[in-house]
């Protein structure tokens, strides 16, 4: 089977006609504006990366709000990704895109052109929250196109975000129960980062936002990422993607590259320990977990830091972690040896 590659292109604010309190696309993806113009441009650099006899390369228009573009300006650009298609150079695309900004004819110009996942930018199920933040939709708008784009027989990531304005740990856990009860294919999370020029900075200024801690995010999206967990739905995504002006920490404030591992080390404590705690006299012996392929430096943690805690936390003499292909996503078992 072919490797899976996307080929990303970012449409900053373009098409988008609202204004989240956490949004600043032109600093998220270090882009002033969009030129339609290098967009081929673009995709030939990407494409001369593909090795065409062992990857499908999917053509992915990320960044802004592709269906809230003019309709004109939309169909420029997937008339572009059909010529790919035609070309055999890319196998499909993927947008993402507001849930209000779906409708069943949408779906329809989008399936015409090749498009097989649309990816919605849910952020929350709580109308509170997507108040707080500006969303210009409700939680009912996303259920409505969530289900319009399954009913289409397309592929729906489910994008959401922790620590947004009045959030609760209990909104977020929510939000992701409701991705998953929509039959989501796959979700995004992304802890919330407060770039500058937004209301969200200001709202921080003037007292009514805490930005989350570091160990706030990793405990709050630890937590749903159990909930996609168990309910089988790949994360794709933790976090935004590392680029020149997230590593510039002058264009943000709580914005951490390791998110992702961290929050992923933080759910396989939180398996480890239940393991451990139903096991029975255990201590000064030796523990070894297994867990799925390609995992094992998850379940470690970040400089050993889940082992060494476990380790000195019941007095083992060893504690090891393997991996089987047998086990899949999170599965974690536990053998102690005396
Ligand atoms: S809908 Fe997306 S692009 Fe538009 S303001 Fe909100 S986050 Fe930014």
């Amino acid at each position: 089977m072919k490797k899976h590659v996307n080929i990303p292109i970012f449409i900053p604010f373009y098409g988008c006609p609202n204004a989240c309190v956490f949004c600043n696309q032109v600093k998220i993806t270090g882009k002033p504006s969009f030129e339609k113009q290098s967009v081929i441009k673009d995709i030939d650099a990407a494409l001369s990366t593909v090795d065409n006899n062992n990857q499908e390369a999917e053509l992915a228009f990320f960044g802004g709000s592709f269906t809230a573009l003019p309709e004109k300006e939309m169909l420029a650009l997937l008339e572009i990704s059909d010529r790919y298609i035609a070309a055999g150079k890319i196998s499909c695309v993927r947008v993402s895109t507001r849930p209000d900004a779906i409708s069943e004819r949408i779906l329809g110009v989008l399936a015409d052109h090749g498009v097989k996942t649309v990816e919605l930018g849910i952020q929350s199920f709580s109308d509170r929250v997507l108040a707080a933040s500006n969303r210009g939709h409700n939680a009912l708008t996303s259920e409505n196109a969530c289900n319009a784009v399954k009913a289409f027989g397309l592929k729906l990531i489910g994008q959401m975000m922790i620590g947004l304005p009045f959030s609760t740990p209990e909104d977020e856990i929510y939000t992701a129960e409701r991705i998953c009860g929509l039959k989501a294919d796959g979700a995004r999370v992304y802890p919330t980062v407060v770039f500058p020029d937004t209301a969200l900075m200001r709202m921080k200024n003037g007292g009514i936002y805490s930005p989350l801690s570091t160990e706030d995010a990793i405990t709050r999206t630890s937590d749903v990422l159990d909930v996609f967990a168990r309910h089988s739905v790949p994360v794709i995504r933790i976090g935004l993607c590392a680029n020149e002006t997230l590593s510039d920490n002058r264009y943000h404030d709580n914005y951490h590259p390791s998110i992702g591992e961290l929050a992923m080390s933080r759910l396989y404590l939180k398996s480890m320990r239940r393991l451990l705690s139903e096991a029975k006299d255990i201590k000064g012996k030796e523990a070894c977990f297994t867990v799925a392929k390609g995992r094992i430096s998850q379940a470690i943690g970040q400089k050993r830091s889940n082992a060494v805690l476990l380790k000195e936390e019941y007095k083992f003499t060893r504690l090891s972690v393997i991996e089987s292909p047998e086990l899949n996503g999170y599965e974690i078992t536990l053998k102690i040896n005396p």
